[in-house]
């Protein structure tokens, strides 16, 4: 029997901890499953991750127990165990938080101090013994009975403190003890009736015994439906239950979403040649059962689509199951659509625009095998399958595989790993692939697929660069020529800007002032539509002001264009077609998006106007003209894959022109005309332009020559922050010199890109190295160094590895 558990808190501490198993939970408890455990006065959710006979030697005396058992059944398989200690390897992340990452959210538990009364209490606020203050706190608590300390706090703001009501404790007034917090999420029950056959054994009412035929009929449903039938049915329901003719149970519903398709079906269509000989070495992957990794690269319209659909099908004959990545789902209804007509209810969805109930259920759905395909954007990665045999990743190019916060992961190289420990198929799918991906294909270690054709032949578009620096106005003569022309032969139109709100910022011509964020050091866009001014970094906002808040003048100006601007820009030169605009201010509502989508389908659109939104797979016929505002906005960024950025969304737009049968026509407008992220997108030379972008990276020794890892401190303090900053340089410089120096380089520590950003001042430095080791030892050494030495200076230190591929 086992005696001790081993748990992963969720929580920020790398350690794991030991736990005493009560005797009560020692047949039940097994790992992967959830327990509450007492940890430093509190009690937490953690995971359990392995169960020994005896305590281990150092900690044995001082050993708590296991305060709870939250699952009759382990929420996470051995083999998930397994993936998740390497993800907390790699990402130098706590493994208990990174267990916590790939579950759905509302699972976990975590306490907190409550309040309570005494007898002493009680009897000092009832004899008028009391101050005024604690009056009137003991009131509120005495009104609510049990009450969290946080509330009060909130109740009576810089009124009443912690400690004051530690010292009350003392006192013998109050009980402050710990309480679990939050609402666990459940799976969700209606209640059925079924109809159990018989004859009645008393007389039956006219009620009674239509109730007893409609169910018959039906054999059984949900109660709620015989509400709607029968007006209050219960006594009448009752009596039929007593004699034994009907029975009640409860059954686990799914909170209901709607996935149905709703746009056009597609017909499962014939395979070209180059899809045939594609799936076939695909298929000879699938049905090795080892680790077969692919990238597959194919012109935007080459088919895709319908080769994953395939290999699909023969991995659920073949009885395993399949993820499919995707970057954004809510931008992708006609992926999904597709999806649902080959596969129908087998299909489960996890992303984060679902509410915390349905993304429960889907997991769960997953988690109990009752269907077979889990679709989904980064997080979907981590889907409970216990036998996957394939993942695909669709535009693994796509930078929104990145989470950004908390665990810093990338959804496609997280997936090789996962794929690799299954000994699943790997399908990586791009028109544009990665530089790493591309390289990795070139090395051998992915097989390389080439759809280097639109389906039927259909040519790409032509595309056209302008020269900007020559041009007048917003819009060049020639895409003003060509948008005319199109719309003259009532053709649709898109215009990419990928910058969002009426203006980029404001200026007072007569002083030179502009308005920034107080919280970010970016300035604040203008929106005309709310009169305000805009910080799309942390969401701050101001009213638009009149006058220039420095020296009075009247004369503020709107400086730079964005998408607001340009929509109405479009509706006043054309006035005569249907504009609308598509980007994170027009589509905030749920499934405005999809609506936006439909109304192109149907026609009732003439010319979309929209950011990188507009640039995800659709697919519209009747799309045959797409302009480029600005090619330059991704261009500047401060980051070494700017240009591969560029080259990506600039191919990815004009791909959407001319998937029809009509030729496309791009127009692409830009400061940088010779730019060879801009000249090689005129081309479609994915491969010339990898050639001069790795060019690039060798020479600057840059992924995937190269890995990186970012150290970032982020500090209310702007002083603090710079003194950490300098002290971890000199901890790098110090461990370089401990051994490091051969195989790493450290960069910094400077000011990083953003100075400032929610409120916090940002510092980095970046060590850079050519073995992956080696850096992540770097990496652990240098936090645990860091670590006391941040201690109450209110900086945090977040370790950021470079997505680069690690096989
Ligand atoms: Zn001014
Ligand atoms: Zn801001």
């Amino acid at each position: 029997m086992k005696e001790i558990v081993e748990v992963a808190v969720g929580l920020p501490v790398f350690k794991t901890f030991h736990y005493r198993i009560p005797e009560k939970m020692k047949d039940s408890l097994r790992v992967g499953m959830r327990v509450l455990v007492p940890f430093k006065g509190r009690k937490v959710t953690g995971f359990s991750i392995d169960l020994l006979d005896h305590p281990p030697k150092d900690v044995e005396k001082k050993l708590l127990e296991v305060e709870d058992l939250l699952d009759e059944a382990p929420l996470v398989a051995p083999s998930m165990l397994r993936f998740y200690r390497w993800i907390s390897d790699y990402y130098l992340y706590p493994l208990g938080e990174v267990i916590k990452t790939g579950l759905p959210p509302g699972l976990h538990l975590k306490s907190e101090l409550v309040l309570s009364l005494t007898e002493k209490g009680i009897s000092s606020l009832k004899e008028g013994a009391l101050d005024a203050l604690q009056e009137k706190v003991f009131k509120e608590i005495g009104r609510c009975g049990r009450v969290p300390l946080k509330k009060i706090l909130k109740y009576f703001p810089g009124e009443v403190s912690k400690s004051q009501l530690f010292s009350w404790r003392r006192k013998g007034l109050l009980n402050i003890e710990s309480g679990v917090e939050g609402k666990e999420i459940k799976p969700k029950f209606e209640r059925v009736v079924q109809y159990q056959g018989g004859e009645p054994t008393r007389r039956v009412s006219k009620k009674q015994a239509e109730i007893l035929s409609w169910l018959k009929e039906k054999g059984e449903l949900s109660y709620s439906e015989l509400c709607k039938r029968f007006k209050s049915p219960s006594e009448s329901f009752r009596s039929l239950q007593d004699q034994g003719l009907v029975s009640f149970f409860r059954r686990e519903v799914c909170r209901d979403l709607s996935v149905r398709s709703e746009l056009k079906p597609y017909p499962k269509p014939e395979l070209t040649s180059d899809q045939e000989t594609i799936l076939g070495e695909i298929l000879t992957g699938i049905r090795s059962k080892n680790f077969s990794p692919f990238l597959i690269y194919g012109v935007t319209g080459s088919g895709k689509t319908e080769i994953y659909l395939r290999a699909i099908e023969d991995v659920l004959a073949q009885g395993r199951e399949a993820i499919i990545l995707v970057p954004e789902i809510s931008l992708t209804p006609q992926l999904l659509s597709r999806f649902k007509d080959r596969f129908e209810d087998n299909l489960a969805l996890l992303h984060s625009g679902l509410g915390q109930g349905e993304r429960y259920d889907q997991w769960r759905r997953i988690w109990k095998g009752e269907v077979k395909i889990a679709m989904g954007a980064r997080s979907a990665v981590f889907a409970p399958f216990k036998n996957v045999g394939i993942i695909i990743v669709d535009e693994e190019h796509d930078p929104s595989y990145k989470q950004e916060e908390k665990l810093k992961y990338h959804a496609r190289d997280v997936a090789v790993v996962r794929a690799k420990l299954a000994e699943a198929t790997l399908l990586l799918g791009s028109a544009t692939p990665s530089l790493e991906s591309f390289y990795n294909a070139e090395k051998g270690k992915f097989r390389l697929l080439n759809l280097p054709e639109r389906i039927e032949g259909k040519p790409l578009p032509r595309v056209e660069v302008v020269d900007v620096r020559k041009e007048e106005g917003l819009l060049s003569e020639k895409l003003r020529a060509a948008l005319k022309k199109n719309i003259e032969d009532k053709k649709q139109s898109l215009l990419f800007l990928n910058r969002r709100g009426f203006s980029n910022f404001i200026l007072c011509p007569d002083c030179g002032f502009t308005f920034k964020c107080p919280n970010c050091s970016v300035t604040l866009t203008h929106h005309l539509k709310d009169r305000s001014l805009q910080c799309h970094y942390c969401d701050y906002r101001i009213p638009a002001p009149g006058d220039c808040p420095k020296c009075q003048g009247h004369r503020l100006q709107g400086m730079g264009i964005g998408t607001e601007r340009l929509e109405q820009e479009i509706k006043l030169l054309y006035p005569e077609t249907k504009v609308e605009r598509m980007d994170h201010d027009t589509t905030s509502r749920r499934r405005s998006h999809l609506q936006i989508l439909k109304r192109l389908e149907s026609g009732s659109i003439d010319i979309l106007v929209g950011t990188q939104m507009i640039v995800k797979g659709h697919d519209f016929p009747n799309v045959t003209f797409v302009g480029v505002v600005s090619a330059d906005t991704s261009l500047h960024f401060p980051d070494f894959r700017s240009s591969e950025r560029t080259f990506q969304l600039l191919t990815q737009v004009a791909g959407r022109a001319g998937r029809g049968v009509a030729l496309g026509e791009v127009v692409i407008q830009t400061y940088n005309p010779d730019h060879y992220s801009v000249l090689r997108a005129k081309e479609h030379d994915y491969v010339g332009f990898y050639q001069e972008e790795i060019q690039f990276r060798t020479a600057l020794e840059y992924p995937p020559f190269s890995r990186l890892i970012n150290f970032r401190l982020a500090g209310t303090s702007e002083k603090k922050t710079k003194g950490l900053a300098g002290e971890m340089g000199k901890i790098g410089q110090y461990l370089l010199k401990k051994g490091y120096e051969k195989g790493i380089e450290i960069l910094g520590p400077s000011i990083a890109p953003f100075a400032k950003m929610r409120g916090k001042f940002r510092w980095q430095m970046l060590a850079k190295g050519k073995s992956p080791q080696l850096l992540h030892q770097f990496a652990k050494d240098l936090a645990s160094a860091m670590e006391g030495r941040m201690k109450g200076a209110g900086v945090t230190l977040d370790i950021d590895v470079d997505p680069v591929f690690v096989l």
